[in-house]
């Protein structure tokens, strides 16, 4: 491949297909020693990168590669769960001299960016820093196949795995801007009669209750669950309900610390004593410093805590009040060596984790379904990154080509503002733009 610059990745308008869509040129525009290409997929029930792995190594390769020459890295390392032998033995012949597979255990969240930094390097992002602050830049699997494409193609298909109660998991290869309901539907449809779905996967994801929701770069998948599921009973509470039972049952027993894989880092986050804090903070709520290091697993809630509370949903209704507040802690303490002492013996089991929220009774599967779906009507939202939404630059009535420019970043002091360009991901005619979303039908 040839040399690939920032500007055709961010012609392309590749961002971070998953989580909060980081525009990539901007995190390739760093210099560091090693990028770690994130294969380590913790989502229960979520296939997506294993099946683009199996798929399209040589483009997640060369997409790796691209990424190293562009940040200057010596090394390419590639974390991936040491059970999918099959796609690991697939990629080795592949690997250049200065890239290697790191094992990694089944376990949650192997796929936080810190954990993987550290389980892959050994190195301790402080809190409140980035894995550029330890010479790593990190960049999930989808990511780099849309680097590897990014000279000859924008971004403008989604993988996304749809598990759980399904009638046939699937990892499916859609246009951007298609419904979560149209990927339920060409997974078979829901098994249950009242379907809720969980967009981002059971732990970190999100109820979502519009089905017309559109799928955008960083949808990951989707988990369909029953409405009377735990998962969805237990996201379903409210907040006043989460203080009043916390405050109430909460023993300080401290497990959802002792299992905090942000606390087992050493970062200053303590999820007991936001519960605690509950009972006696001015204002009824949290009032801890600590809580803006957590980085939302969800562990605490769905995983450690013996009384079913919700120390996750304190944590980041406290963390979110320190920002609008501007409170921050300037020189967060460090203690690497609780990493060395206790991360390793106290990982989450995917299995175990898999029991407790009651997802062993679905298939854990997600097979690639070769082809794209077709669509007749895509939305393509003008704003699915990081930074700030695109202005549209179509116009309702105009004829599109599919992989055609519909949006972009507006300028600020002369210069894109951050974010990322979004396409057209069917040919057809901009029917609408309308809150946000630029709506082409293929007519
Ligand atoms: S694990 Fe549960 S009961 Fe124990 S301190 Fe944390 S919130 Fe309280
Ligand atoms: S969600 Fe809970 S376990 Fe995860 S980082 Fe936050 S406090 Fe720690």
């Amino acid at each position: 491949m040839s040399r690939l610059t920032l500007s055709e990745i961010a012609e392309a308008g590749v961002v971070g297909a998953g989580g909060a869509g980081f525009p990539t040129q901007v995190k390739l525009a760093a210099k560091a020693d090693t990028v770690l290409l994130n294969a380590a997929e913790c989502e229960p029930l979520f296939h997506k990168d294993k099946e683009i792995l199996r798929a399209h190594a040589d483009e997640v390769v060369a997409g790796l590669a691209a990424a190293m020459q562009l940040v200057g890295a010596r090394r390419g390392e590639i974390g991936i769960k040491s059970k999918y032998e099959d796609v690991i033995e697939l990629l080795r012949p592949k690997l250049a001299a200065d890239m290697e597979i790191v094992p990694l255990e089944d376990a949650y969240p192997a796929g936080d960016e810190f954990i993987l930094v550290y389980d892959v390097l050994g190195r301790v992002v402080p809190p409140g820093a980035i894995p550029l602050a330890v010479g790593a830049v990190v960049i999930n699997v989808e990511t780099a196949m849309n680097v590897a494409r990014a000279a000859q193609e924008p971004v403008t298909e989604k993988l996304l795995t749809v598990a759980g109660a399904v009638a046939e998991p699937v990892t499916l290869r859609v246009p951007i801007g298609v419904s979560l309901a149209q990927c339920v539907a060409a997974a078979g449809g829901p098994t249950v009669a009242h379907a809720t779905y969980m967009v981002g996967g059971v732990m970190m994801g999100v109820l979502e209750d519009n089905r017309d929701a559109l799928v955008d770069k960083t949808t990951g998948g989707l988990v369909v669950l029953p409405e009377d599921h735990v998962v969805v009973r237990r996201r379903r509470q409210y907040w006043k309900q989460i203080v009043r039972i916390g405050r109430s049952a909460c023993d300080q027993c401290s497990l959802c610390t002792e299992l905090c894989p942000r606390w087992l880092l050493g970062h200053p986050i303590e999820p007991h004593r936001a519960m605690r804090s509950l009972g006696f903070s001015l204002t009824g709520e949290a009032d801890v410093m600590g809580t803006a290091f957590c980085c939302e697993c969800n562990l605490c809630s769905l995983y450690s805590c013996p009384e079913d509370l919700d120390p996750k949903s304190v944590c980041v209704q406290n963390k979110r009040r320190l920002a609008a507040e501007k409170r921050r802690w300037e020189s967060p303490p460090l203690s690497p060596r609780r990493a060395e002492s206790h991360l390793n013996n106290r990982k989450a089991p995917m299995k175990r984790l898999m029991n407790k929220l009651g997802l062993s009774q679905f298939p854990n599967v997600g097979p690639l379904r070769s082809g794209l779906m077709e669509a007749s009507r895509v939305g393509i939202r003008l704003k699915q990154h990081a930074g700030v939404a695109c202005e549209p630059v179509v116009k309702p009535g105009e004829r599109v080509s599919k992989g055609q420019v519909v949006g972009r970043p507006p300028l600020s002091g002369g210069k894109p503002a951050l974010g990322a360009p979004v396409h057209a991901s069917i040919k057809g005619v901009v029917a609408e733009i309308r809150d946000g979303v630029v709506w082409i039908e293929n007519r």
